[in-house]
């Protein structure tokens, strides 16, 4: 009774039987990623292994969304050396500053299929899992390696199933639910494993939610978290598959482990300083005054999620300084059509060009010393987004009513006075 991760890597290193958890497999990767900051350095090892050649241009995919625009001329200059390997190396699909951020990009153009394993430089590459493929993160000596074979090894993981049912309140989406699951199981609490959303909710939940929800899998030590791919799924990658794929799904009864959690009376979930496993509701945190909102990432800077911001924010005027970066060009097209942009900016948000922003302290929004930010991202570890900044991970929505407010509070008291 294979899992879907057991008939990935099945096929992907060739066998003639099912792949059993535990079994080491070496496979191949149907697509490979890696962004401007670990591509530096997954390029350097490439170099130092004495590689000269990539197995294959059509399947290394190399989005700029780190540090864009560069944030000064280091950054320019790695850039600059980054973009000179691709083109010698004839890499087709190369997306630069302004694309969007690496696991938004990725999926839009049709990288991460269903039955896939693919392959990212970077831990939340599990955002892939949405569509039903294997997508896990490597190190950049991983990555150097499949630039060069196009193979790697990998240990099967055990899966654990999450199954999602109730019905959820209104302003309460996938990073709640995510949030609650985290903090439930703790960072450690999935370390190696797959984890597999099924229920209900998670069929009614939209390709977007999908991938909030995957994107925050490493966040418990996951090495893959996977949606079981539906007919939303082709619809979402009809036309952008890059190929034909092939859907696997769990047999009955084949998982490791199984945990069933009713959302029915879930509230907004919000993970405090410095552990994204430290989760409490909303509610307990009601009053804890914001300097910064900050909207966008890999976790959630879709068209959903700049749409809900937009219906809380339309009218009103945001009291702390408020930063939305769209996840791609495509959502930031989408919300200047749908004047989800104007009614952002007449509220008094910034909009930043797609990209990861501060979510890793770079640049573009990092925090001040003690400086509390409200922020949809996916990691608040000590100096994430500034070197004595304090971040608390939360939804859109709950974000938007910070925003709107000074200080946290629960959306659903708001949810009267929101057209
Ligand atoms: Fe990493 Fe943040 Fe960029 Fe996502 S948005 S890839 S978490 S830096």
């Amino acid at each position: 009774m294979p899992t879907i991760s057991q008939k990935i890597f099945s096929r992907a290193s060739g066998s003639a039987r099912m792949a059993e958890p535990g079994e080491i497999v070496e496979a191949g990767i149907d697509y490979a990623m890696s962004h401007d900051g670990t591509s530096v350095l997954a390029i350097k090892a490439f170099l130092e292994m004495g590689s000269d050649k990539v197995w294959d241009p059509d399947r290394v995919v190399i989005p700029f969304d780190h540090i864009v625009p560069a944030n000064n001329e280091i950054a320019a200059t790695l850039q600059k050396e980054v973009r000179t390997w691709i083109r010698n190396h004839g890499i087709t699909n190369f997306f630069d500053c302004g694309s969007g951020v690496c696991h938004q990009v990725f999926p839009e153009q049709g990288f991460a299929l269903p039955g896939n394993l693919v392959v990212g430089a970077d831990s939340h590459s599990c955002t892939y899992g949405a569509f039903g493929a294997f997508g896990t993160g490597v190190g950049a000596t991983d990555m150097a390696e499949i630039y060069s074979r196009g193979r790697l090894w990998f240990k099967v993981p055990e899966t654990i199933a999450i199954k999602i049912v109730g019905t959820l309140k209104p302003f309460i989406s996938a990073k709640d639910i995510a949030l609650m699951v985290i903090g439930k199981h703790g960072s450690d609490g999935a370390t190696y494993k797959a984890v597999e959303y099924i229920g209900p909710v998670i069929e009614d939940m939209s390709i977007s939610g999908r991938m909030t929800l995957c994107n925050l899998g490493v966040e418990m030590g996951a090495k893959a978290s996977i949606v079981p791919p539906d007919e939303k799924t082709d619809a979402w990658l009809r036309g952008r598959a890059r190929q034909a794929y092939q859907p696997v799904r769990s047999d009955p009864d084949s998982y490791d482990y199984e945990f069933e959690y009713d959302v029915t009376d879930l509230e907004p979930q919000v993970a405090v300083p410095f552990r994204v496993d430290t989760v409490k509701p909303v509610s307990e945190l009601e009053g804890l005054e914001i300097d910064q909102v900050f909207i966008g990432t890999c976790t959630n800077g879709r068209l959903e999620d700049l749409e809900v911001a937009a219906r809380i924010l339309k009218g009103r005027q945001v009291k702390v300084r408020t930063l939305i970066i769209p996840a791609s060009r495509e959502v930031l097209l989408e919300a200047l059509q749908k004047g989800i942009i104007e009614t952002l900016v007449q509220a008094g948000a910034m909009i930043a060009p797609p990209g990861c922003g501060p979510c890793l302290g770079a640049h573009m929004g990092v925090l001040g010393e003690g400086e509390v930010c409200l922020s949809t991202s996916n990691r608040n570890f000590p100096g994430r987004m500034g070197r004595a900044g304090r971040v608390y991970l939360a939804s859109p929505a709950t974000a938007a009513f910070g925003a709107i407010k000074g200080y946290l509070a629960r959306p659903e008291k708001l949810a009267a006075d929101t057209t």
